[in-house]
């Protein structure tokens, strides 16, 4: 059976879906839980895909344990040597990267 949608169809489609799940998860007016199931299927939908998930990656979900991030609440953010430090309170995980 032929496939109908093409590969650059599939991807935008899968990337529109990724923004609505993140713009769901950054709404406050969710239970937690429901925020980190939603940015976690969007992390999975990105894997799939091969839709690029930097901005999950690095801002809303910690990389080791998959925990949703609330500064203030369950990370640390600092600033060292132009670079951002998270520290995830959960597992004490580190992470860095660079900013301009
Ligand atoms: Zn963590």
């Amino acid at each position: 059976m032929k496939r109908r949608t093409s590969k650059q169809e599939r991807k935008q489609i899968a990337k529109k879906h990724i923004n609505e799940l993140i713009d769901f998860s950054l709404n406050k007016k969710y239970p937690l839980l429901y925020r980190k199931k939603a940015l976690n299927l969007a992390k999975r939908i990105s894997l799939k895909f091969k839709v690029n998930s930097k901005f999950i990656d690095r801002y809303l979900l910690c990389k080791k344990c998959g925990e949703i991030l609330i500064p203030g609440k369950n990370i640390s953010i600092r600033l060292n040597k132009k670079r951002i430090v998270y520290k995830c309170f959960n597992c004490g995980h580190i992470n860095r990267f660079q900013y301009k």
